[in-house]
């Protein structure tokens, strides 16, 4: 959500942000902009809405001086729209800045400037968080001082990358619950969100803690902690590659992660002997999942799993509700957070408050070094590897698989073991190979308006997910229902050729679920069947029927979800839609 870079060095300061902007483009694109000095020592701004490539096009066709420093950054508006004026950087007297998260008093704030006579141009919270910056400055020329003492008044999520106009050399940077983290280099520093704008030229970074500031320049990188000591942050090395942020051949990301599914999957229960097996989660009187969207999703599907293999009670919980209602949470609970980034920000409270409340918090993260992997009493990573697409794959079915291995231990059947050691080939034989079938399925539903997806028991939760996926990318309506719970209601929307894509792939429930289907099909609709080849489907209750291969309880989500990653992504490849960046959504929500 919203992607920072600053860049200081021998390079071309327009040029390096132009890279890191591309490459943090996921985080948020409805706008963009740079500032930089160039070499007479004069600030140029320039910003532009809609993608990179729009905000590149206007600066080539500009005349940009030779420059060494900039802050750039990729847009995705809380407080005001998508315009240039909104867009960052915001300048205001001495200060330039651009910024990520939301300043939640900055009505007061405002209030308190204008009685100063400073004036306000834009809709923005960073507009004020500027502002504020400046004025304090003009009463406190320490740099550092001044920028403690202003965002000390700031109440919300913030990560700032700052230049002072009497400062050319320097980018200074602060940062309360968004994430911030300094690359450094030879000659050279850099300031972004994440390690992947800069990852090109170099893979040693600092992550940069709440509450402490930074000052960057092109041979020096100095942090403070928040009583202005200068302390040392380790040098991490970030062992991604630059490779693995390039779609390698695939015509979106989003493809090319749902075709890494075998292998992230295989990496994670090749660990189980060494990582999980003594992880017991069964000791616990209880356990709460918490977590936002498809986390979410992945936090129900361990729901029946921990529940129906461990008999102990889970509660999944949206992590934006959890964290303002009265959490039930005792000493023996165990709080387990789900996020891909780590920094999702809703997650991130609902950690700390388990954590007041004395839970033992367990996280499962795909960011190594992120603020969840860093507040949790133990962390267990995915290593998905980079997901730059905004709706999530690999993320996700890396989150179910880690929920899996949680539970394994106590079920200890040696079948189910070997299933799962043989998902990469299960995985990528009966759905990755076939995508003629879910291109068909594709070309069925691209120009219907609503869709409906049943299921019973983990069909269900799976369901929700591939609902999620569809409505992401393709901007088709859709629910996910228990199949036993339309015909209190829902059903009253099957009409004629309305679309259900119904799941069935649990023997204990499975005629009951056939009858729902042949419910809807008896009011019309359009009956995509996804099952297993365990069942005799020779009864025609459907138009088009997707077989997957047999397998346990435990393992077919894994095999269920990315069959409907490929309808989601061929619907919306029908409908040219744009798969990597919807609209309207980012990846990384580090808002509230
Ligand atoms: N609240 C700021 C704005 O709307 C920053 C949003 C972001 O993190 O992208 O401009």
């Amino acid at each position: 959500m919203c992607g920072i870079i600053g860049y200081v060095g021998k390079q071309n300061a327009t040029n390096m942000l132009l890279h890191g902007l591309k490459k943090l483009e996921y985080r948020g694109y409805d706008s963009s902009g740079i500032a930089i000095i160039d070499s007479y020592n004069n600030f140029q701004i320039i910003k532009s809405i809609g993608k990179i490539s729009e905000l590149e096009f206007k600066i080539n066709n500009n005349t940009i001086q030779k420059n060494n420093i900039g802050i750039g950054h990729t847009r995705w508006a809380t407080h005001g729209i998508p315009n240039e004026v909104n867009a960052h950087p915001h300048e205001c007297g001495d200060v330039i800045l651009v910024h990520n998260g939301i300043i939640e008093n900055y009505i007061e704030i405002k209030q308190e400037l204008e009685k100063e006579n400073v004036e306000f141009y834009t809709q923005t919270d960073t507009e004020v968080a500027c502002a504020y910056i400046n004025f304090i400055y003009s009463k406190e020329k320490d740099k550092i001082k001044c920028i403690k003492e202003a965002t000390k008044h700031f109440k919300g999520s913030y990560a700032l990358s700052i230049i002072f106009k009497d400062d050319i050399n320097t980018i200074y940077a602060t940062r309360l619950n968004s994430p911030l983290v300094i690359g450094i280099s030879k000659d050279e520093n850099f300031v972004s969100s994440d390690v992947s704008a800069f990852l090109k030229f170099t893979n040693k970074y600092i992550l940069l803690n709440h509450l402490e500031y930074a000052k960057v320049s092109k041979d020096n990188v100095t942090i403070y902690n928040d009583n202005l000591e200068i302390i040392q942050n380790t040098i991490n090395i970030a062992n991604w590659s630059e490779s693995e942020y390039e779609k390698s051949g695939y015509d979106h990301f989003m493809l090319k992660e749902i075709y890494e599914q075998p292998k992230v999957l295989k990496n994670i229960f090749n660990r189980y002997e060494n990582e999980f097996k003594d992880i017991d989660i069964s000791k616990y009187s209880n356990i709460h999942i918490v977590a936002c969207g498809s986390a979410m999703h992945a936090g129900l599907i361990g729901k029946y799993l921990i529940e129906n293999y461990l008999n102990i009670p889970v509660n999944v919980e949206i992590a934006s509700e959890y964290r303002y209602k009265n959490t039930l949470i005792n000493n023996n609970t165990l709080v387990i957070i789900l996020s891909q980034s780590g920094e999702t920000a809703d997650t991130l409270a609902a950690l700390k408050i388990a954590k007041e409340k004395n839970a033992t918090t367990l996280a499962i993260v795909n960011v190594v070094g992120s603020s969840i992997s860093r507040e949790a009493d133990k962390t267990i990573y995915t290593y998905a590897g980079p997901e730059i697409a905004v709706a999530t794959t690999k993320g996700y079915t890396s989150q179910v698989a880690i929920l899996i291995s949680l539970i394994l231990n106590k079920i200890n059947d040696q079948k189910v073991l070997n299933e799962l050691n043989n998902i990469d080939n299960i995985l990528t034989n009966s759905v990755l190979n076939k995508i003629e079938e879910f291109k068909d399925i594709a070309d069925k539903i691209y120009n219907k308006n609503d869709i409906f997806f049943i299921g019973r028991g983990i069909d269900y939760a799976t369901c929700m997910e591939g609902s999620l996926k569809l409505k992401e990318i393709s901007y088709i309506h859709s629910e996910a229902y228990p199949a036993g719970e339309l015909k209190h209601g829902t059903i009253s929307l099957i009409e004629d050729f309305t679309p259900v894509i119904a799941i069935a792939t649990d023997k204990n429930i499975y005629e009951k679920t056939i009858s729902n289907i042949k419910e809807t099909k008896a009011r019309g609709a359009y009956v995509i069947f996804i099952t297993t080849e365990e069942f005799d489907t020779t009864d025609k209750f459907y138009d088009i029927k997707l077989v997957l291969p047999k397998t346990s309880n435990i393992s077919s989500s894994l095999i269920v979800i990315p069959a409907l990653q490929l309808i989601s992504y061929y619907t919306a490849k029908n409908k040219n839609c744009d798969i990597d960046k919807p609209k309207n959504l980012a990846k990384s929500v580090t808002v509230e």
